[in-house]
This record gives C-alpha cells, sequence and structure tokens, in this order.
C-alpha cells in the first residue's frame, strides 16, 4: 500500500470528506491546505489575515505563501510515515515545490488521486453545504470563480502526473462509501 498521497479534484468533488476516511484507513495524517488556511482565518493569525481575501474571492493564496505552511508541515514528525495531501499542490509551480520538498525529506510521492466530478454536481453540491455551513467562499459567485480558477490553474495537474505514472482517477460520484471502496482498490491496484 502507498503512502505518500495527494487527492486532487474540483471543490466540491468530496475531496474534504474521502481525506478523513482515507487518514483513518491508511494511517496517515490528512492534511489539508484549505482547512489549515480557514483554522488561521479563525484565530486571526497573521497568516490568517494574509489568506483571507483571496479565499473569500474565490482566488488562489499565492504560492509563496502556501509552500511555506506546507513545507513547515511536512516537516511534523507526523508526516515521516506517509500523508494525504488535499487541496496541495493546485499549481504547476505548487507541483515544483512539493516535489523539491520531498527530495529534501529523502521521500517522494507514490500516488495522486483525482476525484472526478461534473461541474453541476459541485455547484449544487457546495450551494447545499453553503446553506448547512454557511462558509464565506460558498456563495453562487465564488463557487463559480473557484470552478474557473480550478479549471485553469489545477485540472492540468492531472495530465502532468498522468505522465509520470502517478494518475489514478477515481468517480467521484456515489455513497461516500462507495467513493472510498473506488480509491481504495485504486491504490491497491497501483
Ligand atoms: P479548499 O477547502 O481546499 O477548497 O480551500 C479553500 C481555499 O483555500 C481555496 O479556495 C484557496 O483560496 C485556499 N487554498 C487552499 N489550498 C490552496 C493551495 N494549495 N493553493 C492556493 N490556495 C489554496
Amino acid at each position: 500500500m502507498t503512502s505518500r498521497l495527494v487527492l486532487l479534484g474540483p471543490p466540491g468533488a468530496g475531496k474534504g470528506t474521502q481525506a478523513a476516511r482515507l487518514s483513518t484507513q491508511l494511517g496517515i495524517p490528512a492534511i489539508s491546505t484549505g482547512d489549515i488556511f480557514r483554522s488561521n482565518v479563525a484565530e486571526r493569525t497573521e497568516l490568517g489575515q494574509r489568506a483571507q481575501r483571496y479565499m473569500d474571492a474565490g482566488e488562489y493564496v499565492p504560492d509563496e505563501i502556501t509552500n511555506d505552511m506546507v513545507r513547515a508541515r511536512l516537516a511534523q514528525p507526523d508526516s515521516a510515515q506517509g500523508f494525504l495531501l488535499d487541496g496541495y499542490p493546485r499549481t504547476l509551480d505548487q507541483v515544483a515545490e512539493l516535489d523539491a520538498m520531498l527530495a529534501g525529506l529523502d521521500a517522494r510521492l507514490d500516488a495522486v488521486v483525482e476525484l472526478t466530478a461534473d461541474d453541476e454536481v459541485v455547484v449544487q453540491r457546495l450551494l447545499g453545504r453553503a446553506a448547512e455551513q454557511g462558509r464565506a467562499d460558498d456563495t453562487d459567485v465564488v463557487i463559480r470563480r473557484r470552478l474557473e480558477v480550478y479549471h485553469e490553474q489545477t485540472a492540468p495537474l492531472a495530465e502532468h502526473y498522468a505522465t509520470r505514472g502517478l494518475l489514478r482517477r477515481v468517480d467521484g460520484i456515489g455513497s461516500v462509501e462507495e467513493v472510498t471502496a473506488r480509491v481504495l482498490a485504486a491504490l491497491n491496484a497501483s
């Protein structure tokens, strides 16, 4: 079983839910850059203050801020035996940075799982979540902007990882349990 993993997929594809389940099943920490940013915003840290306006607009937080945060997180001892990155990398620059960070730790990625889902399905899911949780970046206009940014900047990462032989594409539509089973099967097959 592989243990240094990246979860790719559009906002609303279920990455957070699957990352938590996979973390338990695989015994590795799930590292969500979105969650780390949100807790920094809630605690009004300097990092949170730098990140918030980008998040509220559905834009990406600049790479240098995000990369430094991930580098610090991967240096923590619980990441040594593996990790599941949820929401990072999201740009080709972040891909290069992650490779450099891992090379510094004498490690490499084992697999990249892409959860696929149609735009209209994810928009409806995110609007439902907005009604439940009231996240500032879950309004209709911001949701559509987040998807646009995803297609422009992050979707190309799937092709990049496919050429490196790391990509596992998994249908993200189905019950939570079904999707977890598909991911585990895709990882076992690798
Ligand atoms: P998420 O919960 O993964 O959808 O992330 C929420 C927001 O946090 C995103 O819309 C971005 O503003 C920011 N964010 C999270 N991860 C990254 C990343 N890898 N690069 C840049 N911004 C990010």
